[in-house]
């Protein structure tokens, strides 16, 4: 049996949403004012919106739709498991086949020092519980002390207490008093907008380097982790230089500092290979993952853990005071199986590393020529075009940042390709399935977009 929903009235959708629903990370005054898009349908890389606009995704969603949009299978075996076990929960000593075959399965994908994964139902309860687990793991291991959590200014790890805390964005730390005790930042591998003169690989090392200074500064007694997304996501997709992962990682090893690698984004695909840690040649303690988990079909995330880790908490630990009644819902976990199982039938992981990743990139590096832009960058399938009134300094524009960013966004929608804007960074973090042809019309599309930009900010006196 299909439901064919009702065709849906802009207008009345609009003013119902504006009356009844809070958004996100919105200013509500203002979005309901103007109405929100209504967004009805989504086909492959394209969504389209109740005024019957297409649109090529350039976001996947929030980065989170890999396989992109409308496959059966996952429907199906979600349906299926609804049906059989729409749910059972994992505390009382009990378990179910979803999770057990989704546990195995992200084993078997992840590299191979980590065999363990908890369940979550998001990327900022993945870091909640990260962080439970890092202090938990310290103190059963006679080290009570060992609590302090080093993580980076501009990160993102999400936007409950600790994930807001976690991460280093300070118009979040100053709505709800955050970030809460013992959690520090240190400086961001930036190098665009950061790194001055300095050569970037210097740059990336000095940024690396901080880590070491703030754990002496701290005393190794008291720190517990560092936190880092491999390449910054919603911080403005910033890839560090090639210098800085093997720093952090050596530094890390010497004062035996357990590392965490937040790839809510770069997991599954994202940068051509399963996890970015693997990209960057990294040996995590923790790898956070969420979004592409189950290409964002259901809510689901978890935290993988090291044999290392994982066997200090089971020999060590006792009773783990901690859990979500939907840790491995049965139903999320058979979409995520049902996702993967895509992603490896389909070899998608293996594209981005060898076909529409660098297919895409040469064409996206080439934005790079463009008068308002500074820097174009893009790693396996996530990319950044800075714009700029001056390519020569990479200055930032004179008017508010954000102000270009967020112009050539609103016009970018209506010529049919979803970016985002960072301040004045644009950002794609299209679906992995793309092909070469959507591909093409993305690059298109972009380049209008900043024809047009263009000719709007030097309307605007901001060129
Ligand atoms: C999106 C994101 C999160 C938070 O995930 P939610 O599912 O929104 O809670 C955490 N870390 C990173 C790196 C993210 O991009």
């Amino acid at each position: 049996m299909t439901h064919n929903p009702p065709e849906t009235n802009t207008a009345i959708a609009q003013s119902q949403d504006a009356a009844h629903h809070l958004h996100p990370f919105s200013d509500a005054k203002s979005l309901n004012e103007k109405g929100a898009r209504v967004i009805t349908k989504g086909k492959g890389v394209y969504v389209w919106d109740s005024e019957g606009n297409k649109l090529l995704d350039g976001m996947a969603g929030l980065w989170c739709m890999a396989i992109g949009y409308g496959r059966d299978e996952v429907a199906d075996a979600a349906a299926a498991q609804m049906r059989e076990l729409p749910f059972y929960n994992t505390f009382f000593q009990t378990t179910h086949p979803p999770v057990v075959a989704l546990s195995k399965k992200l084993a078997e994908l992840a590299p191979a020092h980590i065999n363990h994964t908890f369940f979550t139902g998001s990327g900022s309860e993945s870091n909640d519980t990260m962080l439970r687990m890092v202090r938990h793991y310290w103190a059963s291991l006679g080290k009570p002390d060992k609590k302090v959590i080093i993580s980076r200014k501009n990160a993102y790890h999400g936007s409950t207490v600790a994930g807001a805390s976690l991460g280093g964005m300070t118009y979040m730390h100053e709505q709800g008093d955050l970030p809460i005790p013992n959690i520090v930042h240190i400086n961001q591998p930036y190098w665009y907008g950061e790194g001055g003169d300095q050569p970037p690989e210097e740059f990336g090392l000095a940024r690396a380097q901080e880590l070491e200074a703030k754990i002496l500064e701290l005393g190794v007694e008291r720190v517990a982790a560092f936190i880092a997304e491999p390449v910054q996501g919603a911080g403005g997709v910033i890839i560090p230089p090639a210098s800085y992962w093997p720093e952090i990682q050596r530094i890390c090893d010497k004062y035996e500092i357990l590392l965490v690698a937040d790839e809510v984004i770069t997991g599954f695909g994202r940068t051509g290979e399963w996890f970015a840690s693997e990209t960057f040649n990294i040996k995590p303690d923790f790898i956070c993952i969420a979004k592409a988990l189950s290409s964002g079909y259901l809510p689901i995330g978890g935290v993988m853990i090291s044999d290392r880790v994982a066997e200090g908490l089971i020999n060590e630990g006792g009773e783990l005071q901690h859990g979500y009644t939907y840790s491995g819902h049965p139903v999320t976990c058979a979409a995520a199986l049902a996702v993967l199982d895509i992603m490896q039938k389909e070899h998608i992981v293996e594209r981005v590393k060898s076909d529409i990743g660098p297919y895409l990139q040469e064409k996206w590096l080439a934005l790079g020529e463009h008068p308002l832009v500074g820097e174009a960058r893009m790693i396996g399938l996530m990319g950044a075009l800075e714009l700029t009134p001056d390519k020569a300094t990479r200055a930032p524009f004179e008017v508010k940042k954000g102000t270009v960013g967020l112009m050539c966004r609103e016009i970018s929608f209506a010529n049919g390709l979803i970016m985002r804007h960072v301040g004045d960074s644009m950002i794609i973090s299209p679906p992995l399935v793309l092909s070469h042809e959507e591909a093409d019309e993305l690059i298109t599309k972009a380049r209008e977009v900043l024809d047009s930009t263009y000719a709007a900010a030097k309307e605007a006196g901001y060129l």
